[in-house]
């Protein structure tokens, strides 16, 4: 498209009961484009009456429609179809989820990859949840059963949008769940497209519901709703702790995945090539908008100096542009918000450490919410930008001295969602990988995630697993049955 040309803005309505409807207010909101700052769709902007709309329709399916009393192997087939459908689509999808997020097209294609995996992980686990038989002492047979735990309402961020997506929708599908899954809302539009697909791949209505809003107005009813069994939230810290407090008053199953200030950890004999790439790698992958981005990273006083200087230079060089273009390695921060909030954080850093490279907008862009690779030296473990988590494309490098300094540095944090250690010495990264209260532990690489392995954090990072089979088991209840074998009275009274 010639640039000046406005791109066509699309009307989305939003997906409840099987059915395309508006919100019973009429009103949108827009979504935007965050590397050209226009607006590219206006999207429903759902209130408390739609939640009650989608819940109902939910607990409708649950309670009385085909999916509370489907076998695991059709829901399990549903998944497989639904896959499918992702795959045949990545391009569609990558495309999308690249515009909405600014981040680089090829990480969008790894991403929409993920989510077809994550629906045929779950699609094949459907059929693999057993019950137990208990030991118990007496002339009786006890077992336990596992049911799914009901209606889910799902919320997610814009990091990943239809990943996180997947990761909700799958787990709780395999188990018999129905769902209530509200986006971020500026970005919404892939879950809003994979929706298209519900009815054709066999979900019957009000399965799934995706509605759109904002997190006051929207997501808060959907966390107060008595109709609502569980909610299962990935975001802020801040916004998780709401959370927990307004799903109290119905005592909600809540699983919470809430980010954090991973350290990254680097010893003298680490191969100082590939801790300079795992460095970067860790901090500045998708625009450093990474819950579990190695944002602290710790290097031992010996080779500070020189660890320092490489890393600058090679990130001096990360090619940041347009994120359509496939050259691409960093694109555009999320939104306008996001963007004032790191640039926000680069002031507060210059006050507090030294500035190796980047500390600003990225000013060949004419428009569009571009931010520097950004590293900060000389960081104390106590400065704000140690402590909060940025989701920018900002490091703080810290020294340390010896292993017990560095573990006494990666362990003084809120957070404990992930952390990497980098050396060549496995007693020492064993011995790391014992004492770092994280949920999520590296050696020699950071941030690769799999399905099949659990995912969710220690400390202030939330709690609850996903993915693997962890993930599941957070959609299911656990039910004691007691047979009793004697055909004679109890013979108490
Ligand atoms: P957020 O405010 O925590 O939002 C996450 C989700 O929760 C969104 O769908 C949001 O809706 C919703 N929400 C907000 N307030 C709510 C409430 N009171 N009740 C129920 N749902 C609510 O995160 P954000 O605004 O997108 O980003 C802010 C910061 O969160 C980031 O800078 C980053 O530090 C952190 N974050 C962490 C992760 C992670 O993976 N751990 C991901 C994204 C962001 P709206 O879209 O309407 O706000
Ligand atoms: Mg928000």
């Amino acid at each position: 498209m010639p640039s000046g040309v406005q791109a066509e803005i699309k009307t989305y309505q939003m997906f409840i009961d099987g059915e395309w409807v508006r919100s019973k207010t009429n009103k949108t909101f827009p979504v935007y484009d965050p590397s050209t700052e226009e607006v590219i769709a206006q999207v429903p902007d759902a209130n408390a009456e739609d939640v009650n709309r989608a819940v109902a329709a939910a607990r409708a399916a649950f309670d009385e429609g085909p999916w509370g009393t489907s076998t695991a192997q059709e829901r399990g087939r549903v998944l497989f179809r639904l896959a499918e459908k992702v795959r045949q689509n990545v391009a569609l999808l990558a495309e999308l989820e690249c515009r909405n997020t600014g981040k680089p097209i090829v990480e969008a294609e790894f991403d929409i990859n993920d989510v077809a995996t994550c629906f045929e992980y779950y699609g094949g686990l459907a059929t693999k949840v057993v019950g137990y038989v208990n030991p118990v002492p007496d002339n009786a047979m006890s077992l336990s059963l596992k049911e799914p735990v009901g209606v889910a309402g799902q919320i997610i961020p814009w990091n990943y949008p239809l990943l996180m997506g997947a990761w909700k929708l799958a787990p709780a599908l395999a188990a018999g769940c129905t769902c209530v899954l509200k986006p971020a809302e500026q970005t919404p539009l892939t879950a809003l497209e994979m929706a298209k697909w519900f009815d054709e791949v066999g979900l019957p209505k009000g399965v799934v519901n995706v509605i759109t809003g904002f997190g006051e107005s929207c997501g808060s009813p959907l966390v107060k709703h008595p109709d609502v069994d569980k909610i299962a939230f990935t975001g802020s810290a801040a916004v998780g702790k709401i959370i927990v407090k307004e799903a109290a008053d119905t005592v909600k199953r809540v699983t919470l995945e809430l980010g954090g200030k991973s350290p990254n950890i680097f010893f003298a004999d680490a191969d100082f090539e590939a801790a300079i790439d795992g460095a970067l790698f860790g901090v500045f992958i998708n625009q450093g908008e990474v819950c579990s981005a190695g944002s602290r990273i710790l290097v031992q006083n010996s080779i500070y100096k020189k660890f320092v200087e490489a890393m600058t230079e090679k990130a001096k060089k990360i090619k940041l542009g347009p994120p359509l273009d496939r050259e691409t390695k960093m694109g555009a921060l999320v939104s306008k918000e996001q963007y004032e909030r790191v640039l926000g954080y680069l002031d507060i850093g210059k006050k507090e450490a030294k500035v190796a490279s980047g500390g600003g907008r990225a000013e060949k862009f004419a428009k569009g919410y571009y931010v520097q690779p950004t590293i900060f030296y000389d960081v104390d473990n106590s400065a704000r930008i140690a402590r909060e988590e940025i989701f920018g494309p900002v490091a703080a490098v810290i020294p340390f001295d010896d292993e017990k300094d560095a573990l006494k540095i990666a362990n003084d944090s809120p957070y404990g969602l992930a952390a990497a250690v980098w050396t060549r010495d496995i007693f020492k990264a064993m011995r790391t990988v014992k004492s770092l209260r994280a949920g999520i532990v590296w050696v020699n690489h950071m941030q690769p995630t799999y399905v099949e392995a659990p995912w969710g954090g220690y400390k202030q990072s939330g709690f609850g697993r996903e993915l693997g089979p962890w993930g599941i088991e957070e959609y299911l209840e656990t039910k004691q049955v007691y047979i009793n074998l004697n055909e004679a009275p109890i013979g108490w009274y």
